[in-house]
């Protein structure tokens, strides 16, 4: 299989690429490098499957793929605040182009869309059949309405032009290689705990979040993009529901931290509770997540002591 992972050299994308690798498959990477780095593909450019483009998605491009991966899009809040006309651009004028390309070379397109779309849900946990609570104003909406136009872009190509496509919504993701500067709770608590630094909280820290470790969620795609049963949406993610406070004090904890937690203002729109209901991947994937947080932080954290310079434990 030739297959086409935009945001290749992303967190996310970066795992998915090796593992397509393994896979036997050969990849096409496309990144603009935004928030996505070359040190996470490098050890790739050896490969003799693997191809990298240097090429932003808001244009069009035409590649003979059979499979196309479609990540491209920064999904940390600072990052997708930093330019939010770029951030939406780059999730609809991103899908409309993937979906032609498929739509024109008849590839398979997955799109990796959020638990964002929920946005501060009242339902809870969050099943797919939910509509979400969504601020279509506010500074979280570039990311999230971008997301939800993107999937209707797909269910749309879908029903009009009968491509090939599966929606995966995935919830907060960690491990390594996100950045030290990715600005998401999981490398902030870790990088501020190594560094003997402050771990500042957002509002009362009683928020919560279910934190999903990134082989699990590599794992999930895969199996979605391969099975011909279902096209989604499915939530992928971890259940397991925790306070932003007990994430401070794990990180802490595990590693070996003296560092103290101190409460900075709580971030606009901020959703109090977010926890994945997934039924329906143990159902259609026969999959859920294997790795428990307390194991997934300690992999974490080695990777962050590597990038910080700091001695193993
Ligand atoms: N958060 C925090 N301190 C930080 C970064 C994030 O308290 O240094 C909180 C944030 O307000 C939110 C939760 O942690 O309630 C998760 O934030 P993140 O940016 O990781 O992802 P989100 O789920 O909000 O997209």
């Amino acid at each position: 299989m030739r297959t086409l992972v935009t945001g290749g050299a992303g967190f996310l994308g970066s795992h998915l690429c090796e593992r397509l690798l393994n896979d036997g498959h050969e990849v096409i990477c496309l990144d603009t490098y935004f928030s996505g780095k070359r040190a996470n593909i490098e050890h790739l450019f050896d490969h003799r499957n693997f191809e990298f483009i240097r090429h932003d998605i808001v244009e069009p491009i035409l590649l003979e793929v059979d499979r196309i991966f479609n990540l491209a899009c920064p999904a940390s809040p600072v990052h997708y605040q930093y330019n939010p006309v770029k951030t939406i651009k780059t999730s609809v004028m991103g899908a409309i182009n993937m979906l032609g390309l498929a739509k024109r070379v008849r590839a398979r397109i997955l799109l990796t869309s959020t638990s964002e779309v929920y946005g501060d849900p009242a339902e809870h946990p969050q099943t797919e059949t939910y509509w979400g609570n969504v601020n279509p104003i506010g500074v979280r909406s570039c990311y999230d309405e971008g997301k939800r136009v993107a999937e209707c872009l797909m269910m749309d190509y879908h029903r009009q032009n009968k491509v090939d496509i599966r929606i995966v919504r995935i919830f907060n993701t960690y491990g390594p290689r996100m950045a030290i500067n990715d600005g998401r709770v999981v490398s902030n608590f870790c990088v501020a705990a190594l560094r003997g630094e402050d771990l500042e909280i957002y509002g009362d820290g009683k928020q919560t979040r279910s934190f999903a470790y990134v082989d699990d969620i590599i794992d999930a795609i895969v199996r979605m993009m391969n099975q011909e049963t279902h096209i989604g949406p499915i939530n992928i993610g971890n259940p397991d529901e925790f306070t932003i406070d007990e994430l401070a004090s794990l990180a802490i904890e595990l590693s070996g931290s003296s560092s103290k937690v101190v409460i900075k203002p709580p971030r606009p729109d901020d959703p109090i509770r977010r926890k994945p209901n997934i039924d329906l991947a143990r159902k259609v994937l026969n999959w859920e997540p294997k790795t428990p947080l307390n194991l997934g932080l300690r992999k974490s954290i080695e990777h962050f002591r590597e990038v910080l310079g700091l001695p193993h434990t």
